[in-house]
């Protein structure tokens, strides 16, 4: 590294910020208005659109990457939220919920202006429930005067509560002080199968109507389900191990797709926020598209969802059995043109309802899964990048040419790569680099992250 001019210290840094596991993640609750969407912006230090005051409106977007104190974690906003059809209660425990069980931690927002109310303490049960770390948010404490409001959540029964200005930034950086204390550094489950890390982790997803359920009940009734692991409590079970060819898998958040929640409004954003919290639990997303209709935007945000979060991907086009030779040929078409951002994601065409290719799905996530944990050693990775670069050289810029110099995998889950450059690489080389990567290596079913950093 030295005699190409990069500090070594600078090296080791950028290896190890790129080469950060899964985060930890936090979710934020509360009922509607006590400012959880003010305070995810505080805490992601950006105005990036989260607090929308038309009410109907669907965000899709939940989970968001923050750091504070040098620590990196993921916040998940559930405050994009309307009430609906189930009660205001229902509706505010129901969106809780998917969010506590997917979090490491949790900052429960009060407005410490109008205090404690029924639908709080209904909150505080289920964060009882849940066991999860809280760090109790007493907000819109704009000055000194409200610190007293702040006192009387003491009696949530959920400790100390910290006075927060959400719009004003007073407090937060205390509050989140003591977020980082209770959140652990790496998610609770730990990735990796067998052993510690117990059964793989899949989270089966996609829009309404797809197949989900369909889909969950063939391969859980066709073969064993071994157990599930949380019966016997009143609440549904979460997540469900089942045992496919021949290996025991762990479907994550599968009381979403079971539970036929009919809702009205809001029925989107609760979609958005179930599909986020099973992705954030799980190591690979199976995504399930209905092949008999058009690919859609709701279908491409899914899978955004599941490529950002850094998830192994596997598609499955459902309801084979009603497709004819037309709809066959346009659906390869609209695979092209729509999907080409999991151009590398394996794929089974499947049916539910007939059990066509079932037998398909578990080799397609294995390899998905081995992709997503390759590491490429760094002798062979920098014997591949002096090849490419000699034979492919940066256009010239300027009148000076850029130059990959080295490049070492920082991590897995998925791959990360740093590469070291002597000047600014173009987005379309890196592209380049990405797709000779994929070409070299496979990677199939994984994103992969290209970072570069430039020689001062
Ligand atoms: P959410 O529904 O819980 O996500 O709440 P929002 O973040 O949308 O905030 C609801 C309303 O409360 C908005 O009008 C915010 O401007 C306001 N608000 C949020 N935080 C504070 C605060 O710390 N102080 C005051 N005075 N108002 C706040
Ligand atoms: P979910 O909302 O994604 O859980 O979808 P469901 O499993 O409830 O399925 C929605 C509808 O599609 C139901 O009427 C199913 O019977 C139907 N369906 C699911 N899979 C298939 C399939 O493979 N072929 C056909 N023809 N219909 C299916």
């Amino acid at each position: 590294a030295a005699e190409e001019g990069f500090d070594l210290e600078d090296v080791e840094g950028a290896i190890e910020a790129a080469g950060h596991g899964p985060l930890p993640v936090l979710a934020v609750v509360g009922r509607p208005n006590v400012g959880k969407s003010t305070l995810v912006n505080r805490i992601i230090g950006r105005r990036e659109a989260v607090v929308e005051d038309k009410p109907g409106v669907t965000r899709d977007r939940v989970t968001y990457e923050a750091e504070w104190a040098g620590r990196r974690f993921k916040v998940v906003d559930t405050g994009g939220w309307e009430q609906d059809v189930l009660g205001i209660d229902a509706s505010v425990a129901a969106q809780a919920e998917y969010a506590i069980d997917a979090a490491d931690a949790v900052v429960f927002v009060v407005d410490a202006k109008v205090g404690a109310t029924d639908t709080d303490e209904a909150v505080v049960r289920l964060l009882r429930k849940a066991g999860k770390p809280v760090v109790l948010c007493a907000n819109k404490v704009d000055g000194p005067s409200g610190e007293a409001d702040a006192a009387y959540l003491w009696s949530l029964g959920l400790g100390e509560p910290y006075p927060v200005s959400a719009l004003h930034g007073r407090g937060t950086g205390d509050m989140l002080d003591q977020v980082l204390e209770v959140l652990p550094e790496a998610p609770r489950e730990t990735f990796g199968g067998g052993g510690i890390g117990g059964p793989r982790r899949i989270a089966l997803i996609g829009r309404p109507n797809v197949g989900k359920s369909s889909l969950l009940n063939k391969v859980a009734g066709e073969e064993r389900v071994v157990v599930n692991e949380l019966a016997g409590t009143t609440r549904d079970p979460v997540d469900e191990l089942i045992e496919l060819g021949g290996v025991t898998w762990k479907f994550v958040d599968t009381a979403g797709i079971r539970k036929r929640v009919h809702l009205q409004q809001g029925a989107d954003y609760y979609a958005s926020l179930r599909t986020a919290a099973a992705v954030e639990k799980a190591e690979v997303a199976v995504i399930l598209i209905d092949a008999s209709e058009s690919i859609s935007v709701q279908d491409q945000r899914i899978v955004t969802m599941a490529v950002e979060a850094g998830r192994a991907v596997v598609l499955a086009f459902n309801k084979w059995d009603t497709l004819d030779e037309e709809r066959r040929y346009y659906l390869e078409r609209e695979i092209e043109t729509e999907l080409g951002q999991v151009a590398w994601a394996p794929r089974v065409n499947v049916s539910a309802r007939t059990g066509r290719h079932m037998e398909k799905l578990v080799p397609a996530i294995e390899t998905a899964l081995a992709g997503w944990e390759t590491r490429v050693p760094t002798g062979r990775l920098n014997a591949f990048l002096g090849e490419l670069v000699a034979a492919h050289p940066h256009p010239i810029r300027g009148g000076k040419q850029p130059r990959i110099l080295f490049g070492t995998q920082a991590g897995t889950k998925p791959p990360r790569f740093v590469l070291f450059a002597s000047g600014f690489i173009e987005a379309g080389y890196r592209r380049f680099i990405e797709r000779r990567l994929r070409e070299e290596f496979g990677f199939e079913g994984t994103p992969i992250h290209i970072s570069v950093r430039v020689r001062e």
